[in-house]
């Protein structure tokens, strides 16, 4: 085993994949995490079905991300088809699901856990939990200090990967305190705001008696002149739902959607479907299947009268959102250190030799496996990096 040492801080997939890189070297690693146990959140990303990947090729997964150019690089590095192998190396068989979602087969997510954690004790990896990173004191080698209760600990290591979180789901230990010591350092951190997250918009208590909870299918759902096919789900404060979750950064800066219920179907047909017989409701739930939520949904916002009312909002429904849920809600967040303050191995160009990876970069991606790919993708990234740090003696 090398003499040199490296600290990775956050115990997410994306640090326990930067731990066992740098592990893989021979290099004495230690991870710490403020949690009495590692990946709390990947625990809760399992509880639904653990996502941890898409089929698509590649170029099109790029596009995923905010930025597809960097991603195309990113994931050269460690791509979908890297991560599938990684788990069958794992043990775990993994399968394609429907929209090409890619899940672990047979397995719960804590057992997945559980061989992950396993595989980094056979490297030697040491688990420190409970210590919240407090401060960076000296610089290469780097002194960290770690607060357990009233107690404070130093400890001096020659390469860090940071792997901290975002800012969603702050029980799971993404709590993003984390951002004021990098300022400190003089390192941008952009403003965390939630990604993948529901949408308020005030609802009549008859519309919710009879939506509530109930799904809308099949929708094309524009925001900002982008289009995008998928699902949502009504709730009592507003809508939930893939569709949206895609359209996060246009919500953003315009918060109007326009649903299209029946994108396969041309208004000129709906109204042929439409001729005759007496409540139009009625015809367009038998003729044209729509469902009765959505039905419900066009009367709530819409309040059609006519025929060509209703045939016009079946088409072009538009819904005024008014804000996102609070971030610790949503499944991700958007924000975090700014990329033009890292380098290609993602090493801080402000502190050589400490390197950052997973959602505390700044980066969002929709659901679909997007967000974990790119966590064990920067994780390998900087984990590498780290490596390579202490292999070229502690030079860039
Ligand atoms: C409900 C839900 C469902 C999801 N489902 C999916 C899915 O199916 N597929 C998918 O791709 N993604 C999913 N995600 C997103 C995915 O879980 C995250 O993107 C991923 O966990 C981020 O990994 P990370 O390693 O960057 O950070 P985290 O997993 O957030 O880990 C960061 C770690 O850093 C620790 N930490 C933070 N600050 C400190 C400090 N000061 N000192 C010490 N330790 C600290 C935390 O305790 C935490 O353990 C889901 C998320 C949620 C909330």
């Amino acid at each position: 085993m090398n003499s040199a040492s490296a600290v990775v801080v956050g115990a997410g997939p994306a640090g326990l994949r930067a731990a066992e890189v740098i592990a893989q070297q021979g290099i004495r690693t230690t991870i710490f995490d403020q949690k009495a146990s590692p990946g709390r959140k990947f625990l809760v990303a399992g509880r639904g079905g653990l996502n941890i990947t898409n089929s698509e090729p590649v170029q099109e997964f790029a596009k995923r991300y905010d930025v597809p150019d960097r991603w195309t690089i990113l994931l050269q590095q460690f791509s979908p088809d890297d991560l599938r192998e990684w788990f069958q190396k794992l043990g775990v068989e993994t399968f394609v699901g429907t929209s090409g979602r890619v899940f672990p087969r047979n397995i719960r997510t804590p057992m997945v856990l559980e061989l992950w954690l396993e595989r980094l004790d056979a490297l030697g990896v040491d688990f420190q939990v409970g210590r919240r990173f407090h401060q960076m004191l000296g610089n290469d080698p780097y002194d960290l200090v770690f607060q357990r209760g009233k107690k404070f600990q130093l400890v001096t290591a020659d390469t860090v990967v940071f792997a901290l979180g975002g800012a969603s789901w702050p029980q799971t230990g993404s709590d993003a305190l984390w951002v004021e010591e990098f300022r400190r350092w003089g390192v941008q951190v952009r403003e965390f705001v939630a990604a993948n997250v529901g949408w308020e918009r005030s609802w009549s208590e008859k519309f919710l008696s009879v939506a509530d909870g109930k799904p809308l299918k099949n929708l094309l759902v524009t925001c900002a002149n982008r289009a995008v096919k998928g699902e949502m789900m009504i709730t009592k404060y507003g809508l939930e739902g893939g569709a949206l979750y895609q359209l996060t950064r246009e919500l953003r800066v315009a918060p109007q959607i326009e649903i299209d219920f029946k994108p396969g179907t041309t208004l000129a047909e709906l109204k042929e479907r439409l001729r005759g017989g007496v409540s139009i409701k009625e015809r367009l739930v038998k003729a044209c299947r729509l469902s009765p939520a959505s039905a419900a949904l066009i009367e709530e916002v819409a309040h059609p009268q006519t025929l060509g009312d209703w045939v016009a909002a079946v088409k072009h429904c538009q819904i005024l959102l008014e804000r996102p849920r609070p971030i610790a809600e949503a499944i991700s967040s958007a924000g975090g250190v700014s990329w033009d303050q890292l380098t290609d191995d993602l090493m801080l160009r402000a502190v050589p030799g400490v390197f950052c990876a997973g959602e505390m970069i700044d980066w969002e991606a929709p659901t679909g496996g997007y967000l974990m790919q790119g966590c064990f993708a920067t994780g390998t990234i900087a984990g590498e990096g780290a490596a390579k740090w202490i292999a070229k003696g502690r030079q860039p």
